[in-house]
This record gives C-alpha cells, sequence and structure tokens, in this order.
C-alpha cells in the first residue's frame, strides 16, 4: 500500500490546469498512477467526471481540491483529500472563497494595464475553463500569447508576484475554516508544497502548529516544486508533527509543468502515507 504510485495533486480546466478531466486521467493511468485525485483550486465541479474516468482506466480515485487560505500575510495551499463532495458546508465554503476572484482579475488587468499592458482581462478569459474559477495563470498565459514574456514563470517573476503591477493582495480562506470544511466533510487535510512559502522559520512551525490543532492530518512531502533535500526536511517535519505525508505532482500542463503525472519518487521511509488513513474513502 504504502508503495502505491499516488498521485494526489493536480489541476484541470475546472481550474489553472490545460486539460480536461478525462485527458488527465488517461495521462495518469499511462504514467502508471495507480491511486489519483484531481485537486482544483476552490473548486470540486471536476470531481464526478474524474471518478468516473478514474474507473475506467482501473484507477483507484479520492476525491480532492486545494483551497486557498490566507495565513501569516501569506498565500498558503490546504489540499482536501477524500471528503464527501456532496457536503453543504464544503460546498459553500469553496463558493466563498471562490467568490472575490472576479473583481481580482479586473484589479489585475487595471495594474498590467497602468504597465502598458491592456485588455488583459478579456484576453485572461480567452483561457478560463470555468468562469467561476479566474486565476493569475490564465492571465499569464494571455501574457505569453501577447508576447509580454517568453514563458509563465517569467510572466509571475515580473508581473503577477508581490510588489508587481498586476500583483492585487487578497484575503483567502483561514486556514481553521479550510481544515474545518474538509475534516467534517469526511476528508484529510494536507498542507501543500511546504517549501513554497514565504514564512520565517517562526511563522512555519506556526503554520504546522495550527493546522495540527484545527485537525490536519498531512503534508506534501514529495511534490513537483519540491528538492531531493526538502524531500528530507518535510520527512523530518512530518514526523516531529504526527502527520501522515502525501505525494502529487501539481501538474497543470504539458507545457508548463516540469513534472508529469506519478513520475514522481516514492515517499521516504518512516512515513505514514496519507492514503493509508483514507483507506475507507477510496473508490
Ligand atoms: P491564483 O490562485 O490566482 O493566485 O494563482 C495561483 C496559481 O498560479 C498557482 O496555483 C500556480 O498554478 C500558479 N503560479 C504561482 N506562482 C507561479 C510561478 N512562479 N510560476 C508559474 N506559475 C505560478
Ligand atoms: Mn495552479
Ligand atoms: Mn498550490
Ligand atoms: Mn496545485
Amino acid at each position: 500500500m504504502s508503495i502505491l504510485n499516488a498521485d494526489l495533486h493536480c489541476h484541470s480546466v475546472v481550474s489553472d490546469g490545460t486539460l480536461e478531466p478525462e485527458v488527465l486521467a488517461a495521462r495518469a493511468a499511462a504514467n502508471g498512477v495507480e491511486l489519483w485525485a484531481l485537486t482544483d483550486h476552490d473548486e470540486i465541479g471536476g470531481q464526478h467526471r474524474a471518478a468516473q474516468a478514474a474507473r475506467a482506466h482501473g484507477m483507484r480515485y479520492l476525491t480532492g481540491t486545494e483551497i486557498s487560505v490566507t495565513f501569516a500575510g501569506e498565500t498558503v495551499h490546504i489540499v482536501g483529500l477524500g471528503f464527501d463532495p456532496d457536503d453543504p458546508q464544503m460546498l459553500r465554503g469553496l463558493e466563498e472563497t471562490r467568490g472575490g476572484r472576479g473583481n481580482r482579475a479586473r484589479d489585475i488587468a487595471a495594474g498590467l494595464a497602468q504597465a502598458g499592458i491592456p485588455n488583459a482581462y478579456e484576453g485572461a478569459l480567452k483561457y478560463v475553463g470555468n468562469p467561476a474559477l479566474i486565476s493569475r495563470t490564465h492571465f499569464a498565459r494571455y501574457l505569453v500569447e501577447a508576447g509580454v514574456c517568453k514563458d509563465t514563470s517569467e510572466v509571475f517573476r515580473r508581473y503577477l508576484t508581490e510588489g508587481k503591477p498586476g500583483y492585487v493582495p487578497h484575503h483567502w480562506a483561514s486556514l481553521k475554516h479550510a481544515v474545518t470544511w474538509i475534516t467534517q466533510a469526511g476528508g484529510a487535510a494536507v498542507i501543500a508544497h511546504p517549501a513554497r512559502y514565504k514564512l520565517t522559520a517562526n511563522e512555519e512551525y506556526a503554520l504546522f502548529t495550527e493546522f495540527k490543532a484545527h485537525g490536519g492530518r498531512g503534508v506534501e512531502v514529495v511534490t513537483g516544486s519540491h528538492t531531493a533535500a526538502e524531500y528530507v526536511k518535510y520527512a523530518d517535519t512530518a514526523r516531529e508533527f504526527g502527520l501522515a505525508a502525501s505525494r502529487g505532482s501539481d501538474f497543470h500542463s504539458p507545457d508548463e509543468s516540469h513534472t508529469d503525472l506519478g513520475l514522481l519518487p516514492h515517499l521516504p521511509g518512516g512515513l505514514t502515507p496519507v492514503w493509508e488513513l483514507l483507506a475507507d474513502r477510496i473508490r
């Protein structure tokens, strides 16, 4: 069970990925994934399609989402796995979390217009698969198309991160709410890609401590954006805080993602895989 090829983090056109859930499922299966979860940002509209496609390819499936949270002034992502996709509190919480994205996108476009890039809102919309889920990634794709930057990483670096013209501060869900929605819907909350946050050591310790106190159960140890040294570091953190470990590519697009579905090292030894906690939630 622990050396299962599990990929429990990726995105479809229902958020900021470029592939349909069925195409992702086929790709995951072709890469040898045995247990899969689609984890669109703040949205679970793709869950039914993903679960059906997983079954068609002989993969086991866990429901998934990745909730945007504001903690210590930073955006932190909390992955939810194995929850009931019809849970009313979860549905309401996700809808609220998505709610501010439309106005934020208008503000991002206004900032870009001031920097000499007109019509970015309309441009980004061409890449949006779900009108309720416009994200910075869609702006990044449009700025590459418009020839402003050579790739989306450059767009984030020059335009969409703190201090840059298209950056708009935003207040997402609280850590407590995100963990509670997931947990009360029968799922496990997992801290996504912990090495990516600009937190001080004290803030990171507070994140793990509060996450655990609210009922959080796991941390991504092996993810597409971690280095080998970070696998070791967060394996230690998982043991220190008594958290289970998760594994996921965070795949968004064949053109943009360095790590493909399922093509990741296995979890380091001596950890409890999060899917062992969720054995009765696997479909
Ligand atoms: P948003 O939820 O609208 O703030 O968009 C966040 C998404 O932008 C993340 O989930 C990533 O897919 C993408 N992203 C964030 N930072 C970068 C980066 N430096 N390079 C490429 N994509 C990024
Ligand atoms: Mn994303
Ligand atoms: Mn994320
Ligand atoms: Mn993600």
